[in-house]
């Protein structure tokens, strides 16, 4: 296999190039530019093109999606501008395990780790599809575990514009995933591995359980809190407006980013959990 070093080198300046971006359009703090940084870097560097390429994909959708319509996004959620910008725990909770998978891929043997690679992006895209196109949508979106409506941003809710963006964001992300490793092996003049060719409907159903865990974690464990000054829900135990907030359920371990953290492992092993099976089962293309 080449060399590694000149994707080191494409990795670094993709992962500026975004992380400039990523800080002008307001959507990461400093400490959050440097985060995602060091996740292209890694993805690239570790393990080559496929994975960097599939990753830069990953976060330029999730940029676009939170960019887009954001002026009324923060008129529904109540936050505003650099508010929601994203700081380096945010980008660490969501791009982390991806960028871990990368280097223990990488450490055991190139490529191995291809699919828990895809299905924890599939389940961090999915995510962020599905909270913010989700609150495009004019209902209010339903809390997963008691069926009432909740005001948009709450975690554990779910609306039909989220699932069905988040069923597309997994489909979309294995598929992609496919597309460059067919590519690579190609390019290699090498068949492409059959456990791959499972790859979309692995993400899809991978990525889906990991949101799923997303929405359940979100709504029953998830530590939440309220802001009697600002009549407003939070997942900060500090209120955007400085005063400190009345914790209303959860534990106050169980952050957010914790909630995204366990969804990516549990999205990816459950991504690989499903391609396994299928690749052993008896259905031929
Ligand atoms: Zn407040």
């Amino acid at each position: 296999m080449s060399p590694l070093w000149p994707y080191a080198l494409v990795g670094a300046a993709t992962g500026a190039a975004l992380a400039w971006l990523g800080g002008r359009l307001v959507l990461l703090t400093r400490s959050g530019q440097v985060a995602l940084w060091l996740a292209i870097l890694i993805a690239f560097a570790a393990e080559g093109w496929v994975w960097g390429a599939l990753l830069t994909l990953c976060v330029l959708a999730s940029g676009l999606a939170t960019h887009f319509r954001r002026p009324y996004k923060a008129y529904v959620t109540g936050l505003y501008g650099a508010q929601s910008a994203q700081d380096w725990l945010q980008v660490a909770a969501r791009f982390g395990w991806p960028a871990v998978l990368a280097i223990l891929s990488a450490a055991v043997h190139r490529g191995d780790y291809l699919i828990a690679f895809v299905g924890a992006l599939a389940t961090a895209s999915a995510d962020i599809w599905a909270t913010e196109l989700g609150m495009l949508y004019r209902k209010d979106p339903l809390l997963i575990t008691t069926r009432r409506p909740a005001p948009h941003g709450t975690p554990g809710a779910v609306s039909l514009m989220g699932v069905t963006a988040a069923v597309g964001a997994t489909w979309l992300v294995g598929f992609v995933g496919l597309v460059f490793a067919s590519l690579q092996s190609w390019a290699a003049q090498q068949g492409v591995s059959r456990d791959l060719l499972w790859l979309p409907l692995a993400a899809l159903l991978g990525g889906m359980v990991g949101n799923l865990t997303d929405s359940l974690l979100g709504a029953a464990a998830q530590a939440y809190y309220y802001c009697e000054i600002c009549n407003r829900y939070t997942d900060q135990p500090r209120h955007t407006c400085g005063r400190p907030t009345s914790q209303v359920r959860g534990w106050p371990w169980m952050t957010n980013e914790m909630v995204d953290l366990v969804s990516a492992v549990v999205g990816a092993a459950v991504t690989v959990g499903v391609a396994i099976l299928l690749a052993q089962s008896r259905w031929t293309w």
